[in-house]
Formats: structure tokens, C-alpha cells, sequence
């Protein structure tokens, strides 16, 4: 496409220029109902999975319906909600915390017709484009992260394995049949960009093998003591190598027994990529939470060590989710989170009830606090 200039000079970039103006606030967007009764909010009803109305001390009423976001859309898509906000909302709608879509109206009467609209809408494929639901006890959108799709340092996909889940799920994305709310997220490598360390499920993108080393240039790309002080467990040091010409460069060696894999020195330094096809897989984590509802908030756990990348459907991760989601389901209490249960119950039966394989990997063997997650008890169940 022909060069269409937006206005700005490139031969006087500074000038013109607006800056540290902020977000547009916040309640420049709001829908009448929610400005006038903003504060005054008396309670909430779910009246179905996906809709919720507050009454206000005013009397008024604001009724609204989630629906399943995919997080990564097109404008079209984003168009086509403009579209429906501006016939059912009067143009308004918010997006949640968890990328879901609400769309609001002050009266009952707007509910059935906004609904039957979202509803009847699909993509080419068959997938809904406006799934109605993801409130109270059941599962909704998962949290996640780039993958494949813009990062350099994923372990696996973002988009892909949560298309994969959510199918797997769907049923109580639009269902409040579980003892409580539980949480899904991803992340594609351990950064854990996001939810993944608090979640009571989580899928995580995973290594199995150490950096390659490219000599050659490690030198000219990296800020080689920074490359070192981003290892974990200091396998990184530096080194002098002679190149196959005989040229003697700067670079750093990899202690392979005592790299795990983490890729933080790939991070740092271009010159260190571990990225691997049969290498790279999925963990699973469970028993995160960050409600200090009833118990205080929770890490996640890795109970699962790996499962290979499985593109495009992730076959064995999602019915190793679905598992643990139908052993909580029919075994926890009423509101108790999958951690919760886990930690009454006893991880040791925990792993029975979900049928999942204990292996040495799950057993920390991170510096001294490793040793407050062994057992120091002679209270465990055979
Ligand atoms: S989790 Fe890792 S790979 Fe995924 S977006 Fe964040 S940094 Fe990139
Ligand atoms: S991948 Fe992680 S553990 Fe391995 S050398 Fe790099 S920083 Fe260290």
C-alpha cells in the first residue's frame, strides 16, 4: 500500500508531539443506569449462568450478560460488538478481567432479545461468536498469554491450547455445577505472564533441554555478565572458546547438570535460544488461588511434569484437565476450591483421585525452602 501520512514529520519528530495524557477516564464510558447509581449498589442475583442483574437503592435495575471473549480479535470482530452494543446498550459495553464481554441494559424487557441476538451468532467454522456465560460456581475464560503467535521465548501455544481447553470445558463455561469457581490460566513459558502461579488450573509452557551456544556471535549480541546473573542456578560462567578458524572469542559455557531449563539466559542474551519441537511441552499446575476467601491465597503446584506439544488439539493435556476437573467436581465440598480440597484431602489422595502418575520431578529441589515442601510428618494416608 502507497505511504499515507497520519500528519507527522518525520524531519521534526519533537514537534507536534502530545504526550503523557494518560487514559481516556473511565467514566466518560459509562452507560447511564451505571453513572447515576454508581455507589449505591444494594445487592446481586445471578439469574442464570452468564447474566447478572444489581438493584440499586434508587430501584434501578442493570441487567448483564457475559459472553466468551477469545482475547485476540480482529476489528471486524470488535465492529461486530460495537454493533450489538449500539442496538441492545445504547453503544456501551466492558470487557472483564478475564477478557469475557459484558454487555449491560436497564431493564428487564432488553434482556430476551440481547440474548437471543449473541446466541444466534457463529463464526463460518460453526465456533459462537458470544457464548453466554462464565459467572458464579463454573468455569470462565481462561487467562493467557502470546505463544506462537508474537513471543520468542514460548515453550508451546497460547491460543492453541486454550481453543483446545475451552472446548474440552464448554460445558461449565455456560454451567455453575462446581463446588466453586475454577480458575484455568496459561502461560507459554515460566515467565508465567499472568495467572498461572494462582490459578486453580494451570498450563504452562516447558523446556527439556538445555541453550545452544552460538559462539560465534554470543560475544557481539549479549551482555555477557548479565547472561550469567540470569541463571537460577548458576550454570552459566564465562568462558574463552576458539572458533573453528582458529579466532579466539569471548562467550560463556553451560553446565548442562545443572541447567533446568528455564531459558532466563535466552531472555537476556540472543545468542542462547532453546526452543526445541520434541523438547517442548506442557506442565500442569493445580491449587493456585488469590480470594482470601475462607483460607488464604495459594501458589499452584506442579502435579504434572510434562506432556508433549500435541498441536493443534493438545489431545492428552485436555483430558488430563478434564480428569481433574470431574475428580474436584464430583469429591470437593461446597465452596471449596480445587486447592483447598486438595490440601484437606491430602495431595496423596489427591493424586489417586485424579489418576495422576507421582514422579521424582514433582518433589522440589529449589534451595532451602525445598525442604518445608517435604513431609516432616508421620501423618499421611496409605
Ligand atoms: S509467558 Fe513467556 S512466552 Fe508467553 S508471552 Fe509471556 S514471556 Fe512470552
Ligand atoms: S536455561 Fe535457565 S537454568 Fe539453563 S543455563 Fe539458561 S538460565 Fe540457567
Amino acid at each position: 500500500m502507497a505511504f499515507i501520512s497520519s500528519g507527522y514529520n518525520p524531519d521534526k519528530p519533537m514537534e507536534n508531539r502530545i504526550t503523557d495524557i494518560g487514559p481516556r477516564k473511565y467514566d466518560e464510558f459509562y452507560p447511564a443506569v451505571i453513572a447515576k447509581n454508581k455507589g449505591k449498589w444494594l445487592y446481586h442475583e445471578i439469574l442464570e449462568p452468564g447474566v447478572l442483574v444489581h438493584v440499586s437503592e434508587t430501584g434501578d435495575e442493570v441487567y448483564t450478560v457475559r459472553v466468551g471473549g477469545c482475547r485476540l480479535m480482529s476489528v471486524t470482530h470488535i465492529r461486530e460488538i460495537c454493533e450489538i452494543a449500539d442496538k441492545h446498550c445504547d453503544g456501551h459495553i466492558r470487557f472483564t478481567t478475564r477478557n469475557n464481554i459484558e454487555f449491560m441494559v436497564d431493564s428487564k424487557d432488553k434482556l430476551q432479545p440481547l440474548k437471543d441476538d449473541l446466541s444466534s451468532r457463529k463464526f463460518p467454522g460453526g465456533s459462537l461468536k458470544f457464548p453466554i456465560g462464565g459467572t458464579g460456581a463454573g468455569i470462565t475464560n481462561i487467562i493467557h498469554t502470546q505463544g506462537w503467535i508474537h513471543c520468542h521465548t514460548p515453550a508451546t501455544d497460547a491460543s492453541g491450547t486454550v481453543k483446545a481447553t475451552m472446548d474440552v470445558l464448554f460445558s461449565d463455561f455456560q454451567d455453575m455445577r462446581l463446588p466453586a469457581h475454577l480458575r484455568v490460566s496459561m502461560a507459554c513459558c515460566l515467565n508465567m505472564c499472568g495467572a498461572v502461579h494462582c490459578s486453580d488450573i494451570a498450563i504452562l509452557g516447558y523446556h527439556r533441554k538445555p541453550p545452544m551456544l552460538d559462539h560465534e556471535y554470543l560475544d557481539k549480541m549479549c551482555e555477557i555478565p548479565l547472561a550469567i546473573a540470569a541463571c537460577p542456578t548458576a550454570a552459566v560462567k564465562p568462558a574463552k572458546i576458539e572458533l573453528a578458524d582458529g579466532t579466539k572469542v569471548n562467550s560463556v559455557s553451560v553446565n548442562k547438570e545443572r541447567c533446568m531449563f528455564c531459558g532466563n539466559c535466552y531472555t537476556m542474551c540472543p545468542s542462547m535460544p532453546l526452543a526445541d519441537d520434541v523438547g517442548d511441552g506442557i506442565v500442569l499446575m493445580v491449587g493456585g488461588k488469590v480470594s482470601n476467601r475462607i483460607s488464604n491465597p495459594k501458589f499452584s503446584k506442579v502435579v504434572v511434569a510434562f506432556i508433549p506439544n500435541e498441536q493443534p488439539r493438545w489431545p492428552t493435556m485436555t483430558a488430563t484437565i478434564k480428569r481433574i476437573v470431574e475428580a474436584y467436581a464430583k469429591d470437593a465440598n461446597k465452596y471449596e476450591r480445587l486447592g483447598e480440597w486438595a490440601e484437606r484431602i491430602g495431595w496423596e489422595r489427591f493424586f489417586e483421585k485424579c489418576e495422576l502418575e507421582f514422579t521424582h520431578h514433582l518433589i522440589d529441589d529449589f534451595r532451602d525452602p525445598a525442604y518445608y515442601t517435604w513431609r516432616q510428618t508421620s501423618n499421611f494416608k496409605f
